[in-house]
């Protein structure tokens, strides 16, 4: 599938709805245009996105039951969009692109951020392998918490990053809901495949690793209560997702959005050395066009995996 490698060519390619509307026909009906109906590959193509089966008559917009599913607004704006989020490193607020794009409303440019870092998950992503480090961070909140008992005000993160040498691969991260070995062993299970090799610190919670079919390897620090040392890649990635959430998302403790700027987070690191801005526009619309709509509201009042 073509893409843009750069501003020049994303121009280029998106100058006219109707060059949005043919990019996404190709994207979603790879094969030709399927009917939803009764499945019919004869059409008419009409104006606006818009196609009627020359079978049943029923007609249908490229965007339905896709992310932009009864936008009120232009792809071409929707594009720039998402183009303009993939661009920035650090990610972006939603006043940034507000005013990038001219929207009239806030809430726009905020729900479609929110949209968009629901198309952060990829499908059919493979699970982490090799060497990871796992451990749980505490972030938010104002006071120290203890361990396994969580703190007011703040959230746990379960974190794994693959330590490739003195590199390190991919991440995931987690909101749990405590540091037991049922929270620990899930997050283990959905995210890194069986027989890697797994290092943790002597947290009670993480014995049964060997049993679950991975080799389970204990750091052991020189100086007490530092583990820093012992599993040094995902206290550098915790302090990352830290500062980002401080610097971008300043509010992310008070509106049940941190999931997702957890997988806006794991999205952007695990592709940090990707030179290809286009291929990564490309998965983000191919996402887009499997993706369920997504109201304002639901937004507003849906914690994530609901
Ligand atoms: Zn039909």
């Amino acid at each position: 599938m073509k893409y843009p490698a750069n501003q020049m060519e994303f121009e280029d390619m998106f100058k006219t709805e109707q060059n949005c509307v043919d990019y996404l026909f190709s994207i979603r009906w790879p094969y030709g245009f399927e009917c939803p109906v009764c499945c019919s590959i004869r059409y008419w193509k009409k104006n606006k996105g818009r196609f009627e089966c020359s079978d049943c008559h029923a007609e249908t917009t490229i965007t339905n039951g896709t992310i932009f599913h009864k936008s009120t607004k232009p792809l071409l704006v929707w594009f720039r969009a998402i183009w303009w989020m993939i661009a920035q490193k650090n990610g972006v607020s939603a006043k940034g692109l507000q005013k990038i794009l001219g929207l009239g409303s806030y809430q726009t440019a905020w729900s479609w951020l929110h949209k968009f870092r629901r198309l952060m998950v990829l499908s059919g992503r493979t699970k982490l392998q090799g060497a990871v480090e796992v451990d749980e961070v505490l972030v938010g909140g104002k006071k120290s918490g203890k361990r396994g008992r969580g703190a007011e005000g703040k959230s746990l993160i379960a974190v794994a990053i693959e330590v490739k040498g003195r590199k390190t691969g991919r991440v995931r991260l987690t909101k749990i809901p405590d540091a037991s070995s049922e929270s620990l062993n899930k997050f283990i299970e959905d995210n890194i495949e069986k027989t890697s090799t797994i290092l943790t610190d002597g947290w009670p919670s993480y014995s049964n690793l060997s049993k679950m079919g991975y080799v389970h390897k204990i750091q052991k620090t020189a100086v007490k209560h530092e583990d820093e040392e012992a599993l040094p890649n995902v206290h550098r990635i915790a302090s990352l997702l830290k500062r980002w959430l401080l610097g971008t998302h300043q509010s992310y403790l008070n509106k049940n959005k941190l999931e997702y700027y957890l997988d806006e987070y794991v999205f952007r690191y695990n592709r940090r050395t990707s030179t290809s801005r286009g291929l990564l526009f490309l998965r983000l619309i191919e996402q887009a066009v499997i993706t369920d709509p997504v109201s304002y509201e639901k937004i507003i009042n849906q914690n994530h995996g609901c």
